[in-house]
């Protein structure tokens, strides 16, 4: 059943058009993240789900309510909807305890008190909670802006890339704990990011948003292996042009490198990373330059190396 429901919604600024005619609808409890490059419209989108902004058409429904935008409601935004964006501030004089309790204001004494011992426990915060927000870790600093915001038990979190200013491990350690948390609270997320592999790592379900506009939606699995346009495609990898045929791509780690065969080319560049060795392999053909991944690192710069593909593993993408 629906709970979240996002009929057509737009916004222009001026003659810009920064987001088009943009539908969803999500269940209870339910995890979306939105993906797309710098500019897509993703932080109006989030801004305007929480009533933050004022739309140029559609509406916003949560359960059967009507969100209302800043020009219809005096007060605006809702207790139940929060947006946690970047550089989400927390009160810098005020302990982290402090910091939590601040939207309990209006609360008795002792509903707070266990409220905020409640959140203080489940994000790992009791030892610090009489320290300054100066005083933690940009990850931690994080962490006590997301309990604050679900202080209130929000039904609905709208997280606009807030773990930018997080180092890749304190990342991957808060989206873990968090996931955990939020799926526990019955929380329901839109989580938008630049960031396809905080994507992956948070939810299973990606919708693509480019120029303001749905260009795809589905489970990461299924985007990934097929894919509608070389934007959604090179979200996950980069890709490979394969000469003499139209629109035709494979990723790196779809090529197989033999010492003999038809497809010949040299490595002309090597990376290590984590899992594999990437090679850049200029064909003789064309002069194409290939990304291919050497998960068993053979290879050397200066080698003739051949390439091999399965034809299912061919992307097809025709814009
Ligand atoms: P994202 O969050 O995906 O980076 P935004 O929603 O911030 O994208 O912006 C979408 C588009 O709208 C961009 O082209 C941006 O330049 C433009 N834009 C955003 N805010 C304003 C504004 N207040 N006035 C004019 N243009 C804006
Ligand atoms: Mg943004």
């Amino acid at each position: 059943m629906t709970f979240l429901s996002i009929r057509h919604l737009s916004k222009s600024y001026d003659f810009h058009v920064a987001l088009h005619d943009f539908s969803l609808e999500l269940a209870r409890g339910e995890f979306l993240s939105i993906v797309g490059e710098s500019g897509s419209g993703k932080s109006t989108l989030l801004r305007m789900i929480a009533g933050l902004m004022v739309q140029s058409g559609g509406e916003v429904f949560l359960g059967e309510n009507l969100i209302e935008n800043p020009a219809q409601k005096l007060v605006p935004g809702y207790d139940e909807i929060k947006l946690i964006h970047q550089d989400y501030q927390l009160f810098p004089n005020s302990t982290v305890e402090e910091n939590i309790n601040r939207p309990l204001l209006q609360f008795d004494t002792k509903y707070r008190e266990q409220r905020v011992n409640r959140l203080l426990i489940q994000f790992g915060l009791e030892n610090y909670k009489d320290r300054l927000p100066r005083q933690l870790s940009g990850g931690q600093q994080q962490k006590v802006a997301i309990a604050q915001a679900l202080a209130v038990e929000p039904e609905v979190l709208l997280l606009d890339e807030p773990f930018s200013h997080l180092d890749a491990i304190q990342k991957r350690k808060l989206i873990f704990e968090l996931k955990e948390l939020l799926k526990e609270m019955g929380t329901t997320v839109i989580f938008v990011t630049h960031d396809l592999d905080d994507a992956l790592r948070l939810t299973d379900s990606l919708l693509i948003l480019q120029k303001g506009k749905v260009v795809q939606k589905g489970n990461s699995k299924d985007l990934c292996e097929h894919p509608k346009s070389r934007y959604v495609a090179r979200l996950f990898s980069p890709i490979n042009l394969i000469p003499d045929r139209f629109n035709s791509y494979l990723r790196p780690a779809d090529v197989r490198l033999r010492t003999r065969g038809e497809l010949m080319g040299h490595v002309v560049d090597l990376r290590y990373l984590v899992h594999y060795n990437s090679l850049l392999i200029r064909l003789r053909e064309g002069g194409h330059i290939w990304e291919v991944d050497d998960p068993i690192r053979k290879y050397q710069v200066g080698d003739r190396v051949y390439l091999h593909f399965d034809e299912e593993k061919v992307l097809v993408l025709k814009s």
